[in-house]
């Protein structure tokens, strides 16, 4: 093999060459220079795949090498990505889109100053806590609200003033994983208080949870909704009321774990029955946490409604500091909470509800226009076919909305669906799709009717 060095261009050389030059106008000489140094070592090693001693010779084909690197940095690490999946609130895609109106009110805050801890009748120190209060109080008669950073956060908060480090009793059916390998259990025993476990896992009844509070004491309940899963068969659990009444006859609080932070009728959204912040407080819970950005369809937070002495004690907790919620969150969540306020608007307006609630016609339509913008790409066996989405998040496990997808594969060669989900995935911007049955499946539920062009470009692009 020839050195390399004898076909490799000088770096002055280089640099000199006409679309190298426009790549410094473009990103600027240092980040250029740097790059192209990384170009040149990769050839001189060996270690630069696609080329030979004709293109390594040629500053065209550095130009193009260093062009690909700077592009792919100014895209940035976090961009958007189309969601095809189907899964509604899709955690490792962001959960919750915003509705217009809440991005256009972060992005006012966020740009400037605003009356965040700022009294703008007195002129004098506000709280962020403030925001959203009133909202919250109407949306779920709850006596007040806190928000803070997210679900797992206003419970920890929750279970640290309460408890003070005793015993808090939770049902053995409860001590769930709520995702990504966090589990109730450590969580409780982080938030300084000590667990004891009431019953067993498919059954426990009020009774356990009194033999249990005489055994090891108690300075809460706490119950947590099962929210990402199912139990069925031979199963008992104790009710919110009896176990408020419980809380009541010990003296201490009763804390819900929620999680979903729906705020409509599930029923106008076709979802199943399931409880919401405020018919948890009205059984009797003391306090409430729910998410922001499951099916209340804001952005991530935490949100705790509940009465006020509580919610006054959480507030003032050296924790809340740690905790505490962000003002372009908190802008988002006031529009959100806003838009709540008449349900059909909610419904309208707010992206997770608004997919949630589409209907499967609306579904076949959009994945039929597509299907036949794709009809004249020879190779690709493209079809419509019914399919289901699910809400996702951690929420309505089970639940199926019946919908329609658009499914293609080229060949029927095992592994040809998973590389063409990663050429979607691959490319500007990313599409998010699942593989079944050796098709690439895309459900248009989770996909904005504006990005249905770019998406169909992708589609050409790799097929
Ligand atoms: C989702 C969920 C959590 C965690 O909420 P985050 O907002 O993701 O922190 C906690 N508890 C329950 C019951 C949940 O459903």
């Amino acid at each position: 093999m020839t050195d390399p060095r004898r076909y490799i261009p000088a770096l002055e050389q280089l640099l000199g060459a006409e679309p190298i030059l426009a790549l410094q106008t473009r990103f600027g000489r240092e980040r250029t220079v740097e790059r192209l140094r990384e170009a040149v070592a990769r050839v001189r090693h060996g270690s630069s795949g696609d080329g030979d001693e004709g293109s390594f010779a040629d500053p065209a084909w550095y130009a193009r090498e260093v062009e690909a690197v700077l592009v792919e940095e100014e895209r940035g690490s976090l961009r958007p990505v189309i969601n095809a999946t189907g899964v509604v609130l899709h955690t490792n895609l962001g959960r919750a889109p915003l509705a217009a109106s809440a991005v256009a009110a972060m992005a006012r805050v966020a740009a400037g100053y605003s009356n965040l801890e700022f009294d703008l009748a007195s002129g004098e120190r506000g709280s962020r806590y403030d925001h959203c209060v009133g909202l919250l109080r109407r949306l779920t008669g709850a006596e007040d609200a806190l928000v803070v950073n997210n679900n797992a956060a206003a419970l920890v908060l929750a279970l640290n003033t309460v408890a003070r480090g005793g015993p808090v009793l939770v049902s053995r059916g409860e001590l769930v994983e709520i995702g990504g390998g966090f589990r109730i259990p450590e969580m409780l025993e982080r938030s300084g208080a000590v667990l004891v476990e009431v019953g067993a896992t498919n059954r426990t009844r009020l009774g356990d949870y009194r033999v249990a509070a005489q055994r090891d004491g108690a300075a809460a309940i706490l119950k947590v909704h099962r929210s990402n899963f199912r139990i069925e068969g031979f199963t008992e659990e104790a009710s919110l009321t009896e176990l408020s009444e419980l809380a009541r006859e010990l003296g201490v609080p009763l804390v819900h774990d929620l999680g979903s932070g729906l705020l409509l009728d599930p029923g106008t959204l076709r979802l199943p029955a399931e409880p919401r912040a405020g018919e948890s407080l009205a059984a009797g819970a003391d306090l409430v946490c729910v998410s922001g950005d499951k099916v209340l369809g804001g952005p991530q937070a935490g949100i705790v409604v509940g009465t006020a002495g509580l919610v006054q004690e959480l507030r003032g907790n050296p924790l809340c500091r740690a905790l505490r919620v962000d003002k372009a969150t908190l802008a988002a969540l006031e529009v959100t909470l806003r838009l709540h306020l008449d349900p059909a608007v909610a419904q309208r307006e707010v992206p997770a509800l608004r997919m949630i609630a589409t209907a499967p016609d609306i579904l076949q339509r959009r994945a039929e226009a597509i299907a036949s913008e794709l009809s004249d790409l020879g190779g690709a066996k493209v079809r419509v076919a019914e399919g289901h989405s699910v809400v996702g998040g951690g929420t309505f496990p089970g639940v199926e909305l019946p919908g329609c997808t658009v499914r293609f594969a080229r060949s029927v060669g095992a592994g040809d669906a998973s590389l063409l989900a990663a050429a979607l995935r691959g490319g500007n911007p990313p599409v998010a799709a699942r593989v079944e049955d050796g098709e690439v499946v895309l459900d248009l539920r989770t996909v904005d009717p504006d990005d249905d062009g770019v998406l169909l470009r992708r589609l050409r692009e790799v097929l």
